[in-house]
């Protein structure tokens, strides 16, 4: 009997197997008790032999009995595995079909625009928030190019670069101003990548979108809020310090050469205070719509600050650009298109503008900061409206040293008066019969280091700050200090105090000078105001009114240097003045020159004629006095008589002269003004 014994096939037929196997064993112990009976009558050899071979077939059968079992027990562990390894890819699958399941539905609802497409970039898929952008349903766009979407507002170098980034197998990230199907236009922040396949080729391109157009609005706003002028619509300041400092980094690509103007329109405060501010706000736009003409790309123009403006020219990459014709060429067009504004009708009468403009050109040789141009523009700005403004100058290097000295002059000036450094001088004032009939107050500062110190070199610094309202305060309170205490002691002494156009203006003026008479209990009649041309230049109403009211006090007004401004009779008529000082330019020649002789002479008369009293201020010579003297009323002032000196020691002469009868007339009394 063959027994076949095989492995491989053993876990396909492995239920039947031990049957198969035990099969001879059984079936020779089914034939046993045949054999046995037919060994038992063959002889006891016989049996012997057949027991013999029983047991070997037992034997057998027992062993292939086990073996087959234990196949069995094999092919059952293996099925159960198998098994197990199903039910294992399936769960597995199963899992992975939940989460592609769960992806597809992320991706369709994600709140960023996704966009499938084919190598030829036709779409394949689009999820809801495509949809819900740009107003396509997924049928609509799928099969067609994403280009349905192109505003025509993207920059076409962007489609270019997209392309070859792709066509590289790169991610490409970049902005589209796209359209949507309803015409409105957004713009996207897109990241493309390519898909690739099993085999890493590229097989599709996946779009990811994100709507910026809120955000850049945002963005928009916030840039405009921090760079721009709210009025004008112009870039402001800070934006123009940006623009400095990138022009001005060192190592950097940068025009060969810019110009920086600044520009601020004249006696504008006067426009703003005489009518209402809505006027100021019309001129200021008008002009900013002027330069915004003038000025054209790549310049730029601002808005500094209140009526300043400021202008950046560059060459850009054409250094054959004369920058500083450039330069005022422009400034030229600012000045004359600008004059006059073109404003609405609310404006109700037309403006005509004039504009102080200084510009420096930049960068310099070395390092240039971009507060250094501003410093050198502002710089030449501040002179030309020094020099009276509707000007045009160009910065020179002079400037800053002079401003820099100003600036030391302001400061220690400050220091000055409460360290008591200035002094009261006094200059006489001579009748044609040579008696001394009043003195005018002159200010000098006792620098510790650099000595006695004239005002010739500190008045116009202490003029162009409110310095000079302390320093005129303190002169007029010590005048009438002296005048009160001369009078008391019998010897009134009539007193002239320059007053600066500022400190006259200023809106406390009256009140402090009725404080300081109170106080040192001076009379107004012996107290001369000298003012300047100048100061009738602007408001003259105003000027007048005030003028009148300090009149009233009892005090009397001189027009210093008179001749010098722009003098003007009919004004002068109308101002209770009582006195002319003929600026000494005219008194220095007049003995030997006919013009200035033939201009003192009008002068006299007209003061005659106007009842004032006459002063020939700078009499330095005998001929001088001479030529004055053919007008007995004028008084003279000059160093023929006597220089400026120390109060105490000019009044120590003064007690030396006779004084006052015991009626009590002083020397010299003004005469009243002209009605
Ligand atoms: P001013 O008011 O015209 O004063 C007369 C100036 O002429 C004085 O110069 C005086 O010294 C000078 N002077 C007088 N006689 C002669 C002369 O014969 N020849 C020449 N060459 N000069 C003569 P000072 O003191 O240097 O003052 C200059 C100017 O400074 C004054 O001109 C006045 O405008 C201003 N100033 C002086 N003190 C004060 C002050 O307290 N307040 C203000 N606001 N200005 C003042
Ligand atoms: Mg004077
Ligand atoms: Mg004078």
């Amino acid at each position: 009997m063959a027994i076949r014994l095989s492995f491989s096939s053993l876990p396909l037929f492995a239920p039947r197997t031990p049957c198969r196997h035990a099969l001879p064993a059984f079936a020779l112990f089914a034939f046993a008790p045949a054999a046995l009976a037919e060994a038992a009558g063959e002889g006891e050899a016989a049996l012997t032999n057949v027991l013999l071979w029983m047991l070997v077939i037992t034997f057998i059968a027992v062993v292939a009995m086990t073996f087959a079992a234990v196949r069995y027990r094999l092919a059952l562990l293996r099925l159960r595995q198998v098994q197990q390894q199903s039910r294992q890819a399936e769960d597995a699958h199963q899992k992975t079909d939940a989460l592609n399941r769960t992806l597809l539905q992320a991706v369709e609802q994600s709140p960023t625009s996704i966009v499938v497409t084919d190598l030829l970039a036709r779409i394949e898929y689009v999820n809801h928030c495509f949809e819900e952008r740009t107003g396509y349903r997924a049928e609509e766009a799928i099969g067609r190019n994403p280009r349905v979407l192109k505003s025509g507002k993207t920059d076409p170098k962007i489609y270019l670069n997209l392309w070859e980034t792709l066509l590289r197998g790169e991610i490409w990230r970049g902005q589209f101003v796209n359209k949507r199907k309803d015409g409105c236009e957004y713009i996207e922040q897109a990241t493309i990548a390519p898909v690739r396949d099993a085999s890493g080729n590229i097989a599709h391109y996946v779009a990811v979108k994100e709507d910026i157009t809120l955000r850049l609005k945002h963005e928009q706003r916030i840039y405009r809020l921090a760079y721009f002028d709210r009025l004008t619509n112009l870039p402001n300041r800070t934006f123009l310090l940006e623009q400095l400092k990138r022009l001005t980094r060192p190592g950097q690509t940068r025009p060969a050469a810019c110009a920086l103007l600044l520009t601020d329109i004249d006696r504008f405060k006067r426009i703003n205070e005489a009518r209402d501010h809505t006027l100021g706000d019309l001129i200021l736009q008008s002009v900013a719509g002027c330069l915004r003409e003038v000025v054209r790309k790549p310049n730029v123009a601002v808005r500094i600050g209140s009526d300043q403006f400021g202008v950046i020219l560059h060459s850009a990459s054409d250094t054959s650009v004369d920058i500083r014709a450039l330069a005022h060429q422009i400034a030229e067009q600012i000045r004359q298109q600008a004059r006059a504004p073109a404003l609405p009708e609310e404006a109700h009468e037309p403006v005509t503008l004039t504009f102080s403009i200084g510009f420096t050109l930049f960068p310099d040789d070395g390092d240039d900061s971009p507060s250094d141009v501003l410093r050198r523009a502002e710089s030449a700005l501040y002179r030309a409206k020094k020099r009276g403004g509707n000007q045009v100058l160009s910065f020179e290097e002079h400037m800053l040293e002079e401003e820099r000295q100003t600036f030391l002059i302001e400061s220690a000036l400050r220091a000055a008066l409460p360290a008591e450094q200035l002094c009261l001088y006094l200059q006489q004032l001579t009748n044609s019969a040579g008696e001394p009939v009043g003195c005018e107050a002159l200010i000098r500062w006792q620098h510790p280091e650099r000595g006695l110190i004239v005002p010739a070199a500190f008045i116009h610094v202490a003029e162009e700050s409110d310095l000079i309202c302390e320093i005129d305060a303190w002169v007029l309170r010590e005048a009438c200090r002296i005048s009160a205490q001369e009078a008391r002691a019998g010897r009134p002494l009539p007193i002239s105090v320059n007053i600066s156009p500022r400190h006259f203006r200023h809106h406390d003026f009256v009140r402090q000078f009725q404080e300081v008479l109170t106080d040192t209990g001076a009379d107004p009649a012996c107290i001369t105001l000298e003012i300047t041309e100048n100061l009738l230049l602007e408001d003259l109403n105003e000027v007048i009114t005030r003028m009148t009211e300090l009149a009233a006090l009892g005090v009397h007004f001189s027009i210093d240097d008179f001749g010098t401004g722009y003098s003007s009779l009919s004004y002068l008529k109308r101002l209770p003045i009582s006195e002319m000082k003929i600026d000494r330019s005219f008194v220095r020649n007049a003995p030997n020159d006919a013009g200035d002789a033939a201009l003192v002479e009008t002068i006299v008369s007209v003061a005659r004629h106007m009842h004032l009293r006459i002063i020939a201020e700078g009499v330095e010579t005998a001929a001088q006095a001479e030529f004055m003297r053919q007008w007995p009323e004028v008084i003279q002032q000059g160093f023929l008589y006597g220089r400026p000196e120390p109060a105490q020691s000019w009044l120590e002469r003064w007690h030396q002269f006779p004084h006052p009868d015991d009626t009590g007339n002083t020397p010299h009394t003004p005469t009243a003004p002209a009605p």
